[in-house]
């Protein structure tokens, strides 16, 4: 059985005393792929330093992660850019508009999320969006931007029946993960109602952990938990969850 964790922080700080073991604890669970979205350049010596440990596990992404385009944004968005230029990535990502924290720099946020869309179509990749209290905002970027080459997913996806039909309608498949475990979930009441084609498995770890590891550090052999969730969701065993949720992610990343 292969699970893939379409979106994974291997590199946080919060795996620095037991990233090894977390990454083979991952593997041994049947979690063998992981695309690690990128936050901002901070992280890249990190993010590279991963690829070159775990070849045949880890694939990067490349992007600005919205919460992070501060006065600095147009430093990032370039070194996104040399960074692309430079090697191959398997996604743009994560990149949106977040509204939750601070809508300070909202017009930057949707500049960077539109450039960093048509560097998508450039590089011929997908992309990884984060949409958190924006999805008027998101939506109206994407649909500016609607094409056959714009696709991906949207990550940790929390929006309602409708929204998740206007996301699919835009090439995009949803990024599921420990949310559809929570009891105010909200996503697990409408998700039998969309078709597994459209879902892929994420942890978004560290953050959002599953249950029963809620409110705990997350990891990407939870992404077991979500499988099994989904298993009981659309009545199918976790191996069926398992192909085709990772065909679904192979569709999207190319590998
Ligand atoms: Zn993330």
């Amino acid at each position: 059985m292969i699970l893939t964790d379409t979106h994974t922080h291997l590199y946080s700080e919060e795996f620095d005393h037991d990233r090894n073991e977390m990454i083979k604890r991952a593997i041994e669970q049947g979690v063998s792929r992981f695309f690690v979205p990128s936050i901002d350049s901070n992280y890249t010596s990190k993010m590279y330093a991963l690829e070159t440990l775990y070849p045949d596990n880890v694939f990067l992404m490349m992007g600005l992660h919205p919460t992070y385009v501060k006065e600095n944004y147009l430093e990032e968005l370039a070194h996104v850019e040399t960074e692309l230029a430079k090697k191959k990535f398997f996604a743009v990502g994560e990149i949106g508009i977040d509204l939750f924290w601070d809508k300070t720099f909202l017009k930057e946020q949707q500049q960077a999320f539109q450039h960093q869309i048509q560097l998508a179509k450039k590089y011929k990749l997908g992309i990884n969006i984060h949409c958190r209290d924006a999805f008027d905002e998101v939506f109206e970027v994407l649909e500016s931007e609607r094409a056959t080459d714009l696709f991906g997913i949207f990550h940790c996806f929390t929006g309602d029946f409708a929204q998740a039909q206007k996301a699919i309608d835009l090439n995009m498949k949803l990024g599921i993960g420990g949310v559809a475990t929570f009891k105010n979930g909200k996503i697990d009441q409408f998700l039998h109602e969309i078709e597994l084609k459209h879902i892929v498995l994420e942890t978004d770890a560290p953050y959002l952990a599953p249950v029963p590891f809620r409110g705990k550090r997350n990891e990407s052999s939870y992404v077991r938990l979500v499988a099994e969730k989904l298993a009981s969701i659309y009545q199918l065993s976790v191996e069926e969850i398992a192909h085709i949720t990772t065909e679904n992610s192979k569709a999207i990343f190319g590998i």
